[in-house]
């Protein structure tokens, strides 16, 4: 009711401010070409769907999600506008304001076709970790082809904001803060348990990160794993104890409580952590530590924080987006949220950040349970079709080694074959395409010579187009049907240009924002410019998307 209340206020304020002040209303530089809020703050959450707000919504405080709904603008047709839909390239999107096909970072993981092997969207070999020994350290941003946002204020302001991010995940810190960052600090579990960071940015974890690390919170987590709210109170997702997820090992099943201490060995020792929403606790505390530790948002020139909860991706694909886990996880991240909130307003100010909050893809219902409610879905084997390809092509070209690789849905050629054949690459092309069409599960196919020569308005079609980068992308895209996915058949996974995968929460909130909502289209590639014009900094340099002006409170 209280935001009810809000919301009905908020409304009547804005209709009559700009009723009464719009015609002569004078240019107001402070106003009109930019915000300065002291504190910028990116939050993303993994895996999260839009429909999350709404779904347990009855189970949010007043503190975290309905905050941010009721007080700032909440863009309820947000979507990924790219394929494939994975937390490297949704990270580099949302900051770079572009999709992959410009900022290069096309997978988590991919085949690099110059060198002949896969590579790790943010791994670094030339430098050193820093916090540990492990090669968990050893990660920068210099896959990332274009600039961030960060990167821009970075350069605005000579380097006098300051950028940090945070992440369980590598990538989920390194891309977002970006080449300039003036740290990016991630976990590493095992037995260490740590907040780490590597020697791209610094020589030596700063004095605020060691004490954190001996604090003890990543030990006061290892705890009893049970649902905040009485489990019976959570009406919106299937029961405790299903078929379709996955679980911890040392546990026979999938009920609470999970006790981590004693599953903690068997199940990579802190890196339990990750995988239960205590994760996202810890990735809070540490945030707010950062304020202090940093001097986050308290002079002159604005600052960058960028927080990527990753926990919810790992309890997605462990227990499926259905599950009572995922939803306990919510919950919980709905207080932590809360926490930030209340962080930002006591450090910063109220009304003195900014703040957006949006996620990195989403997530499929579990394929094996859409079964069992008759809605077509189903497991595509990877192994199988190269298989069948290689036969068809050695009948047909007397050569079984054409392909040189399968990865991410692409079909990489060995062109030291292909050159050697009387056929042109698009014609083979073409023959494998027409394959392709036949096989089952496999709905669209698009070849690089039809990328490399049009551009595509229609969802699916652009969405390719947009995930395609000419030097580091294969020759074939494949598409499988909705809802068809590689997979084990317990829990949720990702990647596809379909609805469950691209639609994703965006939210602006504090300073330079006002209250509202809208079901406009928008997409990821948007959020990046949006803030650029919201700070009268320039965009990042191959941003794409466009500034979402209705967001602005003036
Ligand atoms: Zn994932």
């Amino acid at each position: 009711m209280r935001y009810f209340i809000q919301i009905v206020l908020l409304s009547f304020c804005f209709a009559t401010v700009s009723a009464q002040e719009a015609p002569q209303r004078s240019f107001d530089p402070e106003k009109d070409l930019h915000a300065t809020p002291k504190l910028v703050v990116g939050v993303v959450v993994d895996q999260m769907r839009y429909d999350y707000i709404t779904r347990f919504w009855n189970h949010f405080g007043d503190d975290g999600f309905k905050r941010l709904v009721s007080e700032g603008f909440n863009l309820r047709n947000n979507h990924f506008n790219y394929i494939p839909t994975y937390t490297g390239p949704g990270h580099a999107s949302i900051y770079t304001g572009t999709s992959p096909q410009t900022h290069g970072i096309i997978g988590n993981n991919w085949y690099d076709k110059f060198d002949k092997e896969y590579v790790y969207c943010v791994e670094d070999s030339t430098i050193d970790p820093v916090g540990t020994e492990d090669e968990a350290g050893k990660m920068s941003p210099h896959r990332l082809i274009t600039t961030t946002v960060a990167d821009e204020n970075r350069l605005h302001t000579q380097m006098r904001g300051k950028t940090i991010g945070i992440a369980l995940k590598d990538r989920g810190a390194v891309l977002p803060a970006g080449h300039t960052a003036s740290a990016a600090y991630w976990f590493h579990g095992q037995d260490e348990g740590r907040w780490i960071t590597s020697s791209f940015y610094t020589k030596q974890l700063p004095q605020w990160v060691q004490k954190f690390n001996a604090s003890g919170k990543a030990d006061s987590y290892l705890k009893p794993w049970t649902t905040l709210s009485d489990i019976n109170t959570y009406i919106e997702s299937g029961t405790d104890i299903n078929n379709f997820e996955g679980g911890f090992k040392g546990k026979a099943d999938t009920g609470f409580p999970y006790d981590l201490k004693s599953l903690k060995e068997q199940n990579g020792g802190y890196d339990i952590l990750k995988a239960t929403p205590y994760g996202n606790s810890l990735t809070a505390d540490f945030a707010i530590a950062a304020l202090d530790g940093e001097q986050l948002g308290q002079d002159a020139d604005t600052d960058f924080l960028t927080v990527s909860f990753s926990s919810t991706d790992y309890v997605g694909h462990n227990f499926g987006v259905n599950s009572k886990e995922v939803q306990d996880t919510y919950v919980r991240l709905d207080r932590d949220l809360g926490k930030l909130l209340k962080a930002l307003d006591q450090k910063v100010g109220e009304g003195n950040y900014t703040l957006f909050l949006t996620s990195d893809h989403g997530g499929v219902q579990v394929p094996a349970y859409l079964e069992t409610v008759g809605i077509p879905s189903g497991y595509f084997e990877w192994d199988k079709l190269k298989k069948e390809l290689n036969n068809f092509l050695s009948s047909k070209f007397q050569k079984d080694n054409l392909v040189e690789n399968i990865s991410n849905n692409q079909i990489f050629f060995n062109y030291d074959e292909v050159l050697k054949m009387d056929i042109s690459s698009e014609e083979l092309q073409q023959e494998i395409m027409h394959f392709l069409l036949q096989y089952e599960n496999i709905s669209r196919v698009f070849t690089r010579s039809q990328l490399q020569s049009a551009s595509f308005s229609e969802k699916i079609a652009s969405a390719v187009d947009n995930g395609f980068n000419q030097k580091r992308s294969g020759d074939v895209a494949i598409i499988l049907d909705p809802s068809v996915i590689s997979y084990s058949r317990t829990g949720s996974t990702h990647g596809s240009g379909n609805n469950y995968d691209t639609h994703a929460p965006l939210i602006f909130f504090g300073k330079g924002i006002k209250a509202g909502n809208s079901l406009e289209r928008t997409e990821i590639v948007d959020i990046a410019p949006t803030i650029s014009a919201l700070l009268g900094i320039p965009f990042p340099n191959g941003a794409t998307g466009r500034p979402l002006y209705m967001v602005f409170a003036r």
